[in-house]
């Protein structure tokens, strides 16, 4: 049977108990018991992927384990490519007059109240590239904005999935609704229970981990559109004007292992500040100046997916991951939302253009979808895994030797930002998707 019809027309044939029935429609009334795609996780990967559906005329339902989207995770700074897939779903522009340009990178080191090693100019080093950081928050309601009322059911965790022979995958949420699924897109993040699902190993601590926070100026924040970095023994820190009045910053350290989780928001922030006591008085200033509610630690992990070993992305014709859920990646090069987003406008193609084919066809395209963006994300996530293992060394000869050789002689920018180079066309409006 040719699946055009229930990739775009979800099928409203009844599926389960009128006991579940009841229970559903109290809860979620815009969540179907059939659904032709379903996307798990209102993310960056799961949002954008639906918009990029929309565009190409295909609908999708998204399920969201929150109450609302994600407000915390402070800010994500996008370089160009993640910029081109957003100008292709139609969202760069609304969010380009929010956030600053930022205009190229200082780097320091914490000594002698933070001695400069280096500059860079993007404009004269690496022509053409945009970098700008953007509010978590602001850039997933945007995405949001955009997909029909209803789109997004929230409260929505799902709790087992299940192949239900040729009608589809069975969703089960936490509160006891189940959806039948054609299609089921995994964006479900860094600790997904559909990678899990499909054979994939938790991710690997990498023995450092992140604090970071949004601090907030009312009446102006005072820097220079530039990245500053400053590069301790097994700590680095940073800060990025974001708009006017904020600014990002974030802190790396190692430690062992990750132990228990902090919640205590003074305490984060008190943590924080004793990592980088003495550094420059710029950096302070910003941590000083963020709310305590705004500071976030988080463990970093990784997952390396190496030919023959990492299980497939996709399960025959029904199951496919998309972003964190796939590929976790360190932030060492501020990729993950990025690629998350290149998955979305890849993924949403092969699946519309497979939108008259029969199973083996949309197997095909999501065989298709792995390949691609596979060769992509592999050398990305190994790449920032290398890169935060260096720039972490304690070694005292191995941090004189980047502070006086590496940083200020032989980083070049352009060719280190190469990574950033994805094109992708506008994906155009099609008629209104079924809804
Ligand atoms: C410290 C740090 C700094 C970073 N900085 C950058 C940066 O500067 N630039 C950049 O590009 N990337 C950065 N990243 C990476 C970026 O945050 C991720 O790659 C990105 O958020 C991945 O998006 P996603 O949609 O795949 O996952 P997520 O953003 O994690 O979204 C997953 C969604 O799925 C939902 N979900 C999970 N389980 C369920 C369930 N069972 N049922 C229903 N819903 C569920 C979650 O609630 C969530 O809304 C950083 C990451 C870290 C840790």
């Amino acid at each position: 049977m040719a699946l055009a019809a229930s990739l775009s027309y979800p099928l409203l044939r009844s599926y389960s108990s009128p006991r579940r029935r009841h229970r559903r429609s109290a809860v979620a009334a815009s969540l179907r018991p059939e659904e032709g795609i379903v996307i798990v996780g209102a993310g960056v990967a799961g949002l954008a992927t639906a918009l990029a559906l929309r565009r190409l005329g295909v609908a999708a339902a998204v399920l969201e384990q929150g109450a609302t989207l994600r407000a915390g995770g402070t800010s994500l700074t996008l370089f160009k490519n993640g910029w081109r897939v957003l100008d292709s779903i139609g969202v760069a522009d609304e969010l380009r007059a929010k956030y600053l340009r930022i205009q190229g990178m200082r780097m320091r080191s914490p000594a002698a109240g933070g001695r400069d090693l280096r500059e860079f100019s993007f404009e004269e080093e690496a022509p053409g590239q945009e970098v700008r950081a953007v509010e978590r928050r602001v850039l997933l309601e945007t995405l949001a904005s955009k997909l029909p009322p209803g789109t997004i059911s929230f409260s929505s965790k799902l709790k087992s999935i299940a192949e239900q022979g040729p009608d589809g995958t069975l969703l089960e949420l936490e509160d006891g609704r189940q959806v039948l699924a054609k299609i089921v897109i995994g964006c479900d993040g860094v600790n997904s229970p559909i990678a899990r699902w499909m054979g994939f190993s938790e991710p690997r601590y990498v023995g450092h981990m992140a604090f970071r926070g949004l601090a907030e100026y009312a009446d102006g924040q005072p820097f220079e559109p530039k990245v500053n970095y400053i590069y301790g023994r097994g700590v680095r820190a940073g800060f990025v004007p974001v708009s006017p009045t904020k600014v990002y910053w974030f802190i790396c350290f190692n430690r062992p292992d990750p132990g228990p989780k902090v919640t205590d928001p003074a305490a984060l922030k008190s943590e924080a500040l004793d990592l980088v006591r003495g550094w420059p008085s710029d950096l302070l200033a910003v941590m000083r100046s963020t709310p305590e509610g705004a500071v976030v630690r988080t463990p970093l992990v990784d997952r390396w997916l190496w030919p023959g070993l990492a299980p497939r992305a996709s399960r025959g014709s029904r199951v496919v991951l998309a972003g964190d859920a796939w590929h976790p990646m360190t932030p060492n090069l501020g990729q993950g939302a990025c690629c998350a987003l290149e998955d979305a406008v890849v993924l949403a193609r092969r699946l519309a253009a497979a939108a008259d084919a029969d199973a083996a066809g949309v197997e095909a395209a999501m065989r298709g979808y792995e390949a691609e963006r596979w060769a992509r994300v592999f050398p990305l996530t190994a790449r920032a895994g290398l890169v935060g293992a260096l720039v972490q060394w304690e070694n005292a000869a191995v941090c004189a030797a980047r502070d006086g050789v590496v940083i200020p002689r032989l980083v070049r920018l352009g060719p280190f930002l190469e990574h950033t180079n994805f094109e992708c066309d506008l994906l155009e409006p099609a008629a209104a998707a079924s809804p």
